[in-house]
This record gives structure tokens, C-alpha cells and sequence, in this order.
């Protein structure tokens, strides 16, 4: 029985990433012939130094120069002579995301509207702390979403594209680059830029290829090095996909959850359909880097009238018992058109009252850059899929 779940959810597996092929981002070859350096891997950027007959430890030096020191210029990378400087920029770019517009919000959050190289764009949010010198940074993995969450204003975009490794990494690149927040410092100092969520546009787990790549750059200890422990990804539950996140990447995860019964969730998150609440439950019981010290948070909108009654506060704590959880309340955040309203201050307090005796931590989320349409589930881009 066990085998049977096993191989199907592997068939299921290929299925998810061969259809996500069909959304592939542009290449690494620019117009001009040039070649995009970032997002490639350690073993590809070797691969690159060779074909213009360079040794391996230039990728080792590039490396540096790109992911600690943060420079895209070639003259800039001190600890190459000249002339190797040059041919670097005759076959070479170290590009980043061009931004076509930003805003601040009154809270300070900050949203990019980035535009890649074939004109398509998607937002990256940055959301620092309301009481301490850091913050988060909330990146996007697709260009719109192939999934129709009944909440969220991504959901009405049509998936336009996948994002590359380059654009996942890329928005946080440039965030630093905006905030001056290079080169990264050694060890763990403190920067405002310091955790990564992926709740931006998309579904992070129907893009794993390109996600997994961003993120094992982002973590690679001589450049960036973001620990794993500042990194959350979220899903709305692509169950087989979870397994393999947490395998290969380990990072933090974040669960849509949304309703505690399958008719409420099978409208609210069309995916529950495919993957049901006691399949998604129980892949976050065998999440392998959940512990009491990382904890898998359940997200959870709160829908007035819809998903906010008591009862559903004490189903919700039935079904995830016994995992090492917390429970993030978000009160909804309405975007143009959206058809439900944010619940009563009273019934989220009540609800995460009875969360909080069960003995999950219950914080509700502060929305932030609302004025801005920059809160969860509020981003949304004109663009549109092209070919
Ligand atoms: N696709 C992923 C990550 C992006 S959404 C996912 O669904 O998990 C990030 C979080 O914002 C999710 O928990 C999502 O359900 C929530 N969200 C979406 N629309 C929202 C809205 N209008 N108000 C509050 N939260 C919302
Ligand atoms: Fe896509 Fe997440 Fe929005 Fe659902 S909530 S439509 S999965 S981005």
C-alpha cells in the first residue's frame, strides 16, 4: 500500500515537472550573445570558464565577486588582471531585474514591480521588522499562478511564466542592491534584508526546479549565505513536491491551509481537490526539518463568516495535534473585486484564543503595505503569457 502511494506520488512528481517545462523562462543567452552568469550553478559557471578556456577556480573567484561582493561589473573584480576583465564582459553579464516601478508604504514596507528580460514582471515585497533593524524579504516564483485561490488577487493573473533560477535570486539581489546591503557579511551580522519568504506571485512547488536552484545559491555559504532557517517557503499543498522540498532543501515551511473541511477548502483552495486536508496533513507530519525549534506555520485567512467560527478553530487543532506547528492568523486582505471581507477583530481573537489553549502559538499577522496592495495575496502584474 505504502509502495503504491510512493510510486504514484513519483509518476506524479514527473507529471508536475514536465508540465512546468512548458512555462520555462528565457535562456542564458542575451540577444547580443552574451551569457547571464547569475543563477547559474558552482559546476555550470565552471562550465562556462572552460568554454572560453578558463580554469575551474575562476567560477570559485567569480563566485565571490558576484554572490558576496554583490558586483556586476567586471572592471570592479579586483582580483581579476585586466585583460581576463575584458574578455569576461565580451562573453559575459552579471545582470540583475531592472525596476520599472516601486512604492513605499506608509508602514515602510516596500514593494518592486521588477521587470525581466522579456519584458515580463512580478513583485517582490520588502517588509522590514516594526521593531527591530531587520526584515523580509517576499520574493515570487512565477509570473501569476495556475491555481484560482478564491482570496487572492494573484489568482486572478493567469500563470504568464515560471521564473528562472537568475529572476528568483535576481529580486533579492536587487533588493540589496536598492538597500545598499552588500557584500554580504561573514558569519550571521545582521542586515535589514535577512530572512527570505517565498509568498510572493506563484507557487513556489510548481516551480521547484528553478526554486530549488535559486535557493541553494542564496544558501551556498561563500556568498549569500542565508542560513536554511531564514528561508519559508509556501505552499497551498502540492503534497508530492513537499516531501522533495524538504529533502533537498530543508528550509522552513509554510502551509495554506485556509479551511478545516474538504467542501470549504475544495472552493477556497481549488489544489485541495487533487490533494486533499488528511493528504496534506499528513505529508506535514513526515516533513522531515520540522522540529519544536522550526516549526511548520500553517497560514490561515481569515474569511468573515466564512472560516472563522469556533468550531473551526477546535477542528483545526484536531487535525494538526501533535505537529510541531504554529498557526499564523491573516486577517483577508481586499483587493479590487474581491468578493469576501476581513473577519470581526473579536472572532480572530477568539479563534486564536482556542488555538493558543491547545498549545500552538497563534500570532495574528499584522498586515503590512496594504495601502500599497503589497500585503499577501494582494500582488498582481499586467503581464500576460506571450507565446
Ligand atoms: N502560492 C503560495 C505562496 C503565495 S501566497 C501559497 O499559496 O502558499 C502567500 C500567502 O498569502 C498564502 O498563505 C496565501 O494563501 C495568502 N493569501 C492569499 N491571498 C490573500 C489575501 N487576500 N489576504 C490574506 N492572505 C492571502
Ligand atoms: Fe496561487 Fe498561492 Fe494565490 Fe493560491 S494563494 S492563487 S497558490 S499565489
Amino acid at each position: 500500500m505504502t509502495d503504491t502511494i510512493l510510486n504514484l506520488s513519483a509518476s506524479e512528481r514527473e507529471r508536475i515537472l514536465a508540465k512546468s517545462a512548458l512555462f520555462d523562462p528565457p535562456g542564458i543567452a542575451l540577444a547580443d550573445g552574451r551569457r547571464e552568469l547569475v543563477g547559474l550553478t558552482r559546476e555550470e559557471l565552471a562550465i562556462e570558464m572552460a568554454a572560453i578556456g578558463e580554469k575551474p577556480f575562476r567560477a570559485k573567484q567569480l563566485w565571490h565577486w558576484i554572490y558576496h561582493q554583490g558586483a556586476t561589473d567586471f572592471s570592479r573584480m579586483s582580483s581579476i588582471a585586466r585583460p581576463l576583465q575584458e574578455r569576461l564582459a565580451e562573453h559575459f553579464v552579471v545582470g540583475r531585474p531592472v525596476i520599472a516601478t516601486q512604492q513605499t508604504s506608509v508602514d515602510d514596507t516596500h514593494k518592486f514591480l521588477f521587470r525581466f528580460r522579456d519584458g515580463q514582471e512580478a513583485e517582490t515585497v520588502y517588509i522590514p521588522d516594526r521593531f527591530e533593524d531587520r526584515g523580509a524579504v517576499c520574493i515570487s516564483s512565477q509570473v501569476g499562478c495556475t491555481l484560482s485561490c478564491r482570496f487572492c488577487h494573484t489568482g486572478t493573473q493567469k500563470l504568464a511564466r515560471n521564473l528562472g533560477a537568475a529572476e528568483i535570486v535576481g529580486q533579492f539581489m536587487a533588493a540589496r542592491d536598492a538597500y545598499g546591503e552588500w557584500p554580504s557579511p561573514r558569519g550571521d551580522t545582521p542586515r535589514l534584508l535577512s530572512t527570505i519568504v517565498l509568498m510572493g506571485m506563484g507557487e513556489p512547488l510548481y516551480n521547484y526546479a528553478n526554486v530549488a536552484k535559486a535557493m541553494r545559491i542564496v544558501m551556498d555559504g561563500e556568498g549569500i549565505a542565508l542560513s536554511r532557517r531564514r528561508i519559508t517557503l509556501s505552499t497551498s499543498g502540492v503534497v508530492p513536491m513537499m516531501d522533495r522540498a524538504g529533502d533537498e532543501l530543508g528550509v522552513n515551511l509554510a502551509v495554506s491551509l485556509h479551511a478545516v473541511r474538504d467542501d470549504l477548502r475544495d472552493e477556497l483552495v481549488p489544489l485541495n481537490r487533487k490533494y486533499p486536508i488528511a493528504e496534506l496533513i499528513a505529508a506535514c507530519r513526515r516533513y522531515p526539518a520540522a522540529s519544536n525549534a522550526r516549526r511548520i506555520t500553517f497560514e490561515y485567512v481569515m474569511l468573515k463568516g466564512v472560516n472563522d467560527t469556533e468550531a473551526d478553530a477546535h477542528e483545526l487543532v484536531r487535525l494538526i495535534a501533535g505537529i510541531p506547528a504554529k498557526v499564523n492568523l491573516i486577517p483577508f486582505n481586499p483587493w479590487p473585486g474581491s468578493a469576501y471581507e476581513t473577519s470581526t477583530r473579536a472572532a480572530i481573537d477568539r479563534f486564536a484564543r482556542i488555538v493558543m489553549d491547545a498549545g500552538f502559538a497563534s500570532p495574528i499577522r499584522d498586515p503590512r503595505g496594504r495601502d500599497i496592495l503589497a500585503a499577501c495575496g494582494q500582488l498582481r502584474t499586467e503581464s500576460q503569457r506571450v507565446r
